[in-house]
Order: C-alpha cells, then structure tokens, then sequence
C-alpha cells in the first residue's frame, strides 16, 4: 500500500474537511473551495467529493491539497501527520537490488504497468465526466465514484512508473504484478473499452 491507499483508508473526505476548517452542513454538503460558491454545493461522500456548481471532484488527498494550497503528495503527507497514521505492516518493502544496476531503460513488466495504468487514468476521467450526477439526489453511478477515488492514485502511480529512478521502477511494477492490481485493470479496461466513445477529444491523456 501506498501513502494515498493508505491516507484514503484512514480519513474519510468529511473528517478531513471538518479538520481543516471547512463548515460541513446537512447531508454533507460544503460550500466549494474550489469556486465562489455562496450555497454549499460541493457533496462530500465518505471518499470522493463533487461540486455541483463547478464540477470540482477529487479524493481526500485531493481536497487536503486544495484546502493546504500544497501538491497532492504533500497533502497525503499532511494527512498522515495530523491523523496520526502509522504503517499497517502490510506496506510491502521495496527492495533496492543494486546488484543488478540497469541503464534507464524500461523492462517488458514496466511497459505492460504503465499501459495498464494510463489506460486505466483514462477510462476514469471518461467516468468521472460522462457518469457524474446531475443533482445531490441522483443516485451515484459506481463508475464516477470509482473515478473520483482513484484518479489520484493512478496518477500517482504512473508517476513512479514514468519517472522513478530503475530499481524504484521495477520494485513499483513486481509489486502491482504480485497483488493482481495489473491484471484486474487490464479486465476494467477491456470491459470499459466502449466507454471510451465518450472521451472529449480536447482532453489531454497520457497514451
Ligand atoms: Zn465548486
């Protein structure tokens, strides 16, 4: 588990707004931090947000960073220091094999993770536009809220697979390989792939 898996299974989106200072109304609604917003329209649900009046949606990390004026990571780090986590010993060790130096190049297991997770970012932000909610009364469609939940995180993790140093590229890929998480994306995006019609072409991804 990551920081943000495990920042985002600790604090609840409410707990982290109240936290830090933002008025939580009935049925959990705020005014938005992110527009001027004068009614509160932003919804916060237990792990993701969405506003309304600005369609401003992200996770705890997300919101943390907005209300901090911080980077996403630093957030994530925020929350651990003000909610007290700790390590729930499940945090695998990443192990530096330096015996086995390599020159920046990407092996077949990284390519396969980097696409599985890019396709994936993509198909979420399809989701998160095409399946939000009109009203706070809609039902929540499952796609959007998976989308809010976890943009964050596979940004987080195409980062470390893009731009992290070999050992640390490798340790991320066998560690997504081993706990399945490579192979059940590769599924969601297959079962996605229709969805993809709906992709704004003005959008920028990651291919
Ligand atoms: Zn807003």
């Amino acid at each position: 588990m990551n920081i943000f898996q495990r920042v985002k299974g600790a604090v609840s989106v409410p707990e982290a707004a109240r936290h830090y200072g933002m008025q939580v109304h009935r049925s959990n609604m705020a005014c938005c931090p992110f527009h001027n917003d004068r009614t509160p329209s932003l919804k916060l649900n237990e792990s993701y947000y969405y506003c309304f009046g600005c369609q401003a949606s992200g996770d705890v990390v997300n919101l943390t960073a907005e209300l901090l004026g911080v980077r996403n990571y630093d957030a994530a780090k925020a929350l651990v220091t003000d909610f007290g986590i700790t390590g729930d010993g499940s945090q695998p060790r990443i192990s530096i094999q330096r015996s086995n130096p390599r020159r920046g190049l990407y092996s077949d297991k990284e390519i396969r993770c980097y696409r599985a997770m890019a396709g994936y970012l993509r198909l979420l932000r399809v989701w998160q536009a095409h399946y939000a909610p009109k009203s706070p009364e809609d039902e929540v469609d499952e796609r959007f809220a998976e989308a809010c939940q976890n943009i964050c995180y596979a940004e987080a993790m195409i980062e470390g697979l893009a731009i992290g140093k070999p050992e640390e590229r490798e340790a991320l890929a066998d560690m997504l390989l081993a706990e399945g998480t490579i192979e059940r994306l590769e599924g969601r995006i297959v079962l996605g792939k229709e969805d993809l019609q709906y992709e704004q072409p003005d959008t920028e991804f990651i291919h």
